[in-house]
């Protein structure tokens, strides 16, 4: 049964734990499972999940609103402010939605939410004194702002024909594949970029701001420092090394931007009249909130179970990763 708890102490701790240990992509366990990455594959690529709402957004943004390549030559404000909004809108209609469903309409009330506790209101360490209010200016403030600026350049440099741009309809098999692949490079450059956040300078001065959320919502999910979305966003520039085409580029921008807000939302599955209608939550990411210095990747490529720092959701991963932070702290 997934609810029942090893001890009284992790029962304290969790309202909904999913069972242990946490899986990871089975693609990189030997020996080979093709059932298990089959399961693993279809789970992300054909239900309504972090990766299939982004591919979605993607395809309607890139078909109806983005404008061509050849309006985007020379910076001009027109194109610059729909870019702009391209950001802004689909995070706060999806962000929005899920907040407003989880945490003010209660919709599941309790059910698949991992923290046992409500999001935080009056405390100081937060912006403005209150968790969401924060959330939201360092998403559309921060976040918005340095992911508008990257896209523009790199939309420009396409524009003019400094980079190659393919096209699906010439390169279909490339493009193909290179869309599938953008989850797989975003969680690799992820890893990379959030370990060296953690290097105790710029973690004290820069992705504190990330870590204010203990509990984490919706919001919470590109919740970020400037300069750590100075780091964050340099994924977007791998359009300029590997030959894309700009739905590549949209692709990958929701993907970076939205799914977050999914694996922030704090509830593992989300439910609307006793059917699950989304798989959402991360506890993956849950516990690297909880915890701090453990699974500072992803599911998707298993970075922490290389180098010793994956937490996989029981009571001995929390023992291991406590270990692991007082050795990091006295050296
Ligand atoms: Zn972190
Ligand atoms: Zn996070």
């Amino acid at each position: 049964m997934p609810h029942d708890f090893a001890n009284d102490a992790e029962a304290a701790r969790w309202n909904y734990r999913p069972p242990q240990p946490l899986t990871l992509n089975p693609l990189f366990v030997w020996p080979p499972n093709p059932r298990a990455v089959w399961q693993w594959y279809r789970g992300a690529w054909l239900m309504i999940t972090a990766l299939t709402v982004p591919l979605a957004i993607a395809l309607v943004i890139w078909a109806l609103v983005l404008p061509p390549l050849e309006q985007m030559k020379t910076f001009q404000f027109g194109w610059i402010f729909t870019v702009w909004m391209m950001n802004v809108i689909p995070q706060t209609l999806v962000a929005g939605a899920l907040h407003w469903w989880l945490y003010m309409r209660r919709g599941q009330g309790m059910q698949k939410k991992f923290d046992k506790r409500d999001l935080t209101r009056k405390n100081g360490t937060f912006t403005f004194s209150n968790q969401v209010l924060d959330n939201i200016w360092w998403t559309l403030g921060s976040a918005m702002s340095v992911a508008t600026v990257y896209q523009c350049i790199i939309l420009w440099v396409m524009a003019n024909g400094w980079v190659p741009v393919v096209s699906f309809a010439d390169h279909p098999v490339w493009s193909l594949i290179w869309m599938a692949l953008i989850p797989t490079w975003s969680s690799l450059h992820f890893y990379w970029v959030h370990r060296l956040e953690h290097h105790p300078r710029l973690y004290k001065h820069v992705h504190a701001v990330h870590h204010r959320n203990v509990n984490v919502g919706p919001w919470s999910g590109i919740s970020n420092h400037w300069f750590e979305n100075m780091f964050y966003f340099t994924t977007y520039f791998v359009h300029l090394v590997v030959p894309s085409n700009p739905l590549h580029l949209m692709f990958h921008v929701y993907f970076q931007q939205i799914s977050p807000v999914f694996s922030h939302c704090g509830f593992e599955k989300l439910i609307a009249k006793d059917a699950e209608i989304a798989r959402s939550g991360d506890f993956f990411h849950q516990l690297h909130h909880r915890y701090f210095e453990c699974n500072y990747g992803t599911s998707e490529i298993p970075f922490d179970r290389w180098f010793g720092t994956f937490h996989d959701g029981s009571e001995a991963g929390t023992t291991q990763t406590r270990a692991h932070k007082k050795q990091m702290y006295t050296r």
